[in-house]
């Protein structure tokens, strides 16, 4: 059966790895083409746009596309809308690859902002170090507060996007544990942290070094972001696109 998986993610790529070993797949990775230099993908892999849900949707038919899965960022809306979208009007059956969300754990200092911009105010008025760890499009809605001094992590650089005036960069590409995190905070006297609710494992060590060292996180709170049905893991999802592959077998006149 084959499979298109939008991607850009670390569960995209723990499902890409479990696919790879399943020849009853033939799977294609999809990813946008937001970072110059992306992993190393052990299934065959697109980059770019389709063109909008009915891009989506024509892209699906031509290639024969059994079954989509949307394992993409809790913040990439616009995608899973054409997901939705693109999947119905095609006729293909999809599956959401969401992480859950961090929930507040006793001793840490959150603040929860809506969006990039209420987060810049939510750093309050008086100059402080802070660090970033929102990805580089969100950066420029801190141009709104130059008081701060920014360290921001990224994977590329943002480009002539307007910044804030004093911003320095790391370049990483995570998973990053609480022990790295603690060291560079401490190292950096980083005194209030911005990020995502993003959830899952990889990137939630900052969470917990912030916590550990008693520092306000701004958490910018997630966007509606439309799904097919949901699974949890890349585990979940080999299970679902397995009841596909029976439900396609079923369906078909030579039950292969
Ligand atoms: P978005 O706003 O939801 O999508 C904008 C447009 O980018 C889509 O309409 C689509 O273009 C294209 N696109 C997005 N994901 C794609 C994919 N996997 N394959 C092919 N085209 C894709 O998305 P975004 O927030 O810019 O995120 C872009 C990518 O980065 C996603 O793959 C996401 O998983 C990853 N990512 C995002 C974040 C984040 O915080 N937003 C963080 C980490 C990783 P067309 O309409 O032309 O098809």
């Amino acid at each position: 059966m084959r499979i298109l998986i939008l991607g850009g993610t670390t569960e995209a790529s723990a499902l890409a790895k479990l696919i790879a070993k399943d020849k009853r797949f033939e799977p294609t990775l999809s990813l946008a083409g937001r970072t110059a230099s992306p992993a190393a993908s052990p299934i065959p892999c697109r980059i770019g746009g389709f063109g909008g849900w009915e891009g989506l949707a024509a892209w699906l038919k031509t290639e024969g596309i059994g079954a989509l899965v949307d394992a993409t960022h809790p913040f990439a809306a616009r995608i899973s809308a054409n997901a939705v979208k693109a999947a119905a009007a095609a006729g293909v059956e999809l599956v959401s690859l969401t992480r859950p969300p961090w929930t507040p754990e006793s001793g840490d200092r959150l603040i929860f902002a809506p969006s990039p911009e209420a987060a810049a105010q939510a750093l309050g008025a008086v100059p402080r170090t802070v660090f970033l760890a929102t990805g580089r499009l969100e950066l420029p809605a801190f141009a709104a507060a130059p008081q701060h001094s920014y360290i921001a992590r990224v994977i590329d650089h943002p480009g002539d996007a307007p910044l804030p005036p004093r911003i320095a960069f790391i370049y990483d590409r995570g998973p990053f544990d609480t022990a790295a995190e603690l060291g560079l905070f401490a190292e950096r006297q980083v005194e209030i942290v911005v990020s995502k609710n993003s959830g899952g494992a990889a990137t939630y060590g900052k969470i917990e070094a912030a916590r550990r060292l008693g520092l306000p996180v701004v958490m910018i709170e997630r966007p509606e972001k439309p799904a097919g049905r949901i699974v949890a893991s890349a585990a979940e999802a080999m299970l679902w696109l397995e009841s596909q592959l029976r439900l396609h077998g079923s369906l078909s006149p030579r039950g292969v």
